[in-house]
């Protein structure tokens, strides 16, 4: 693996851990390495310039940066929850070598990380998807040996937005690379869909919010007890160098949509104080803003959980 500028090395290559866990309030989370994938740096600051965005995250010579897979298992009261599923074990050589992608595990890095996490991948309860693309919802099932495709958790519900499973069967030119029909179709013939419209608490202590923009009906996830509060951001902010408001993917959908739904969100970040969860971010995983909203005061790794 070629050493961005930066000296970032993030994946299975530099050791880093599989898990990094911490309290909010009397929920355990634990921040789950599923591995990395490279996208195009243009493509991932959208408007900013490139001598702007690559003294954030260095690019490699083919101009794709790293980006952490990074999932949530939520040690809710009434369920296990896992947040997105990194990009799973169905793709091929070639799309591995297009996006850079790192997972290699048993059978991918997300559920070795789960193991680390303490649990195995059969005691999830409740899987949240924040969008359809395939970083996102790769990991929900997976290629057996026989070349079959079948649901990674069978019987568990997955929670998704209405509108964004409608969206992901559009699969118009614009948006078809990021929606692939094997993430999909399985959970659709396995029945394990749980639609839900709008902001929803999925199970106790743990709620979505739609922060539209990225996708229509993209959503993040709120983790409550006690008085805190997390918020796992998903491509709202895909990483830390995405804080600033007008830093924002070209992937998305609606840019402008997705201005406002940050600046809501950073509102209420600020006025109640919530840990931010960077699902992509190469290096960090949380940490909270300043009181301005510009930036992010980083925390400590949590513990090693
Ligand atoms: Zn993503």
């Amino acid at each position: 693996m070629r050493e961005g500028a930066a000296g970032v090395t993030p994946g299975e290559a530099d050791g880093d851990p599989l898990v990094q866990s911490r309290a909010v309030g009397k929920i355990r989370i634990h921040a789950l390495d599923a591995g990395v994938a490279r996208l195009d740096g243009g493509a991932m600051f959208g408007v900013v310039p490139r001598p702007l965005w690559e003294r954030r995250i260095a690019p490699d010579e083919r101009n794709r940066i790293p980006l952490a897979l990074r999932c949530l298992l939520i040690e809710a009261p009434d369920a296990l929850v896992l947040v997105d599923t990194g990009v799973g074990n169905k793709e091929d050589d070639k799309f591995l070598d297009i996006y850079g992608v790192e997972n290699r595990g048993d059978p991918t890095r997300l559920e070795d990380a789960v193991r680390a996490a303490g649990f195995q991948p059969g005691d999830i309860d409740l899987v949240v998807l924040t969008h359809l693309h395939f970083d996102h919802a790769g990991g929900a099932t997976r290629r057996r040996a026989d070349g079959s495709v079948e649901p990674s958790f069978p019987g568990v519900p997955h929670v998704v937005q209405r509108g964004e499973l409608a969206f992901s069967a559009l699969r118009n030119e614009r948006v078809r690379a990021s929606y692939l029909p094997l993430n999909v179709e399985p959970i659709t013939d396995a029945g394990l869909w749980q639609l839900v419209d709008g902001p929803a608490e999925v199970t106790r202590g743990v709620r979505v919010i739609p922060t539209p923009g990225h996708t229509p009906h993209h959503q993040s996830v709120l983790i409550e007890s006690e008085g805190e509060r997390a918020c796992f951001l998903a491509d709202l902010c895909p990483t830390t160098a995405h804080i600033p408001l007008p830093w924002i993917m070209g992937y998305d959908i609606e840019p402008l949509v997705t201005l406002e739904s940050k600046r809501e969100m950073w509102r209420r970040a600020c006025d109640e104080n919530w840990l931010l969860i960077f699902e992509h971010d190469p290096q960090v995983a949380w940490g909270r803003l300043d009181p301005a909203g510009k930036e992010l005061i980083q925390e400590g790794g949590g513990d090693s959980g």
